[in-house]
């Protein structure tokens, strides 16, 4: 693990474990421990999977121990994330031999990658679940009670769990994620995720906007839409011509989407993310500015700053097109956020071409950015095509300098901030006291600031005037 300052992976929730059921009062007869790993797409379908065991009878459990089934749900995205997976799974070893009934099963990326080869690997493993097939998790406890190891990895081309209202474990109880598309058509050659997470398919709409309102009127301030690539969000009701809800027939896109679930309420932030360059569209930047609840904030990963190595990358824009798109951001919203995800060292990259991403960075001015060296992932179009042939410690090098850059871009994006009033809202407690409020502004930006006697709570709007920074964290006042 690198020893650098800088954000260079959300690693705080890597493995997070679910809550029990808050003020549930029921006795269940079975308790189940889940970790997620990866992406927020596994931490939201790890809500999907809760409810679906919730309603098999199983309560959730943050103490593996008491557990009659372990689940971890699992990221192939670089090899590293991998790995923890099979460390972690040796630690249930133990506790497998100390209740013989205790069932073992992986979930998500890890599952559809490996598939069947998973159960001759980890000894361990009771059953292995695709992303697509969780509805099929009770049949399959079932079969693996009986002794017999199960499996289903089985992609769909329609599966997007629409019906299932996830139940929200870990949740602040003020902000959530809306899962509103699954799986990828995009082809990045590095990326692993077409193949785990199958083809694209987009939720049915008014079920986004059902359970976005559901969470408001339960008190919820806040939700983030999510999708690999929700600017590529496309849903046509057909049964619009039978019933009167879309009369019309058009085709929801995303900018509409963003626009129905902006209306349910003013006091509703909404966010989203992953957005692919080459797909967000000026439809959506122009609903992003018309609502002030739609927060100015977009994370826009570039990967590389070469536009031959992007080519590679078969990312479909060049380094141009994409400084192109910050231009036409900062236009239409010149005070939005703009976060990033980089990869450094990708095949056959020069050091020109790193520098190239080096001054792209600095050209986007990123508040944040997820940074990783390229990991080969087998199977994938660039394992099959190219060389990984940067070696370990000019990736590594490569990296630290993104990184360096990166500390000193969000140190001078907050400076700028200094002096200003945003609009916060109050996520909680503070991580260091409970004197202090914590709360993130519009362009997704951490905010701390003393509670003092105002008498706000979680879930409120308060007016912060910025005084001071951290590297990650902008410190303030309530505004008088
Ligand atoms: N769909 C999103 C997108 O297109 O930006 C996110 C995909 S992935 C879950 C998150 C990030 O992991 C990617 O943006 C990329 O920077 C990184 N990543 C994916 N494959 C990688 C690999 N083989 N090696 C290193 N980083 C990788
Ligand atoms: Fe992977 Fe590219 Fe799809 Fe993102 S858009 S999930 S990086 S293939």
């Amino acid at each position: 693990m690198l020893d650098l300052t800088a954000k260079v992976h959300d690693e705080s929730r890597q493995g997070e474990a679910y809550a029990p059921f808050v003020n549930d009062p029921t006795l269940y007869r079975k308790k189940f421990y889940i970790e997620s790993y990866g992406c927020q797409m596994n931490f939201s379908d790890s809500e999907i999977v809760a409810s679906i065991l919730n309603t098999e009878g199983y309560g959730a459990t943050r103490n593996a121990e008491e557990a009659d089934l372990v689940l971890l749900n699992t990221c192939s995205i670089r090899e590293k994330a991998e790995q923890t997976v099979r460390k972690r799974l040796t630690e249930f070893r133990k506790a497998k031999e100390n209740k013989p009934g205790l069932l073992v099963g992986v979930l998500g990326c890890m599952a559809e990658r490996l598939k069947a080869k998973f159960l001759e690997e980890e000894k361990l493993v009771d059953m292995v679940v695709g992303p697509d097939a969780y509805r099929s998790l009770p049949g399959l406890i079932e079969e693996a009670e009986t002794g017999q190891r199960s499996v289903n990895v089985l992609l769909s081309r329609d599966e997007t769990y629409a019906d299932i209202s996830p139940i929200r474990l870990e949740s602040n109880g003020i902000s959530a994620f809306v899962s509103i598309m699954r799986g990828c058509n995009n082809m990045c050659s590095f990326c692993v995720v077409p193949f785990t997470r199958g083809r694209e398919r987009s939720r049915d709409a008014f079920s986004i906007v059902a359970e976005a309102q559901d969470l408001f009127n339960r008190g919820f301030k806040e939700v983030t839409l999510l999708g690999q690539n929700v600017d590529s969000y496309y849903w046509v009701n057909e049964a619009a011509e039978a019933t009167t809800q879309n009369a019309t027939g058009d085709a929801i896109t995303f900018g509409r989407l963003l626009e129905m679930v902006a209306l349910i309420s003013p006091d509703l932030r909404v966010r989203f993310s992953t957005s692919h360059p080459k797909d967000i569209t000026e439809e959506v930047l122009t609903t992003m500015a018309k609502y002030e609840n739609i927060c100015k904030y977009i994370h826009l990963p570039v990967q590389s700053g070469n536009t031959r190595i992007l080519q590679l990358m078969n990312r479909t824009y060049t380094r141009e097109w994409y400084m192109a798109k910050i231009d036409q951001i900062k236009q239409i919203m010149p005070d939005c956020g703009i976060s990033s995800d980089v990869i450094t060292g990708f095949c056959t990259e020069t050091e020109e071409e790193h520098q190239d991403t080096l001054s792209i960075m600095e050209y986007s001015q990123y508040d944040m950015s997820y940074m990783f060296f390229y990991s080969e992932r087998p199977g994938t179009l660039a394992a099959r095509r190219y060389k990984d042939d940067v070696p370990e410690e000019v990736k590594k090098r490569r990296l630290t300098e993104i990184v360096n850059l990166q500390n000193r871009l969000s140190r001078e994006s907050n400076e700028r901030d200094l002096g200003q009033t945003f609009k916060v809202l109050i996520e909680g407690d503070s991580k260091r006291s409970d004197r202090d409020w914590m709360g993130r502004n519009s362009r997704n930006k951490v905010v701390v600031f003393p509670k003092g006697d105002a008498g706000y709570k979680k879930g409120d709007y308060v007016m912060v005037t910025v005084t001071g920074s951290t590297q990650a964290t902008l410190l303030g006042h309530i505004q008088k």
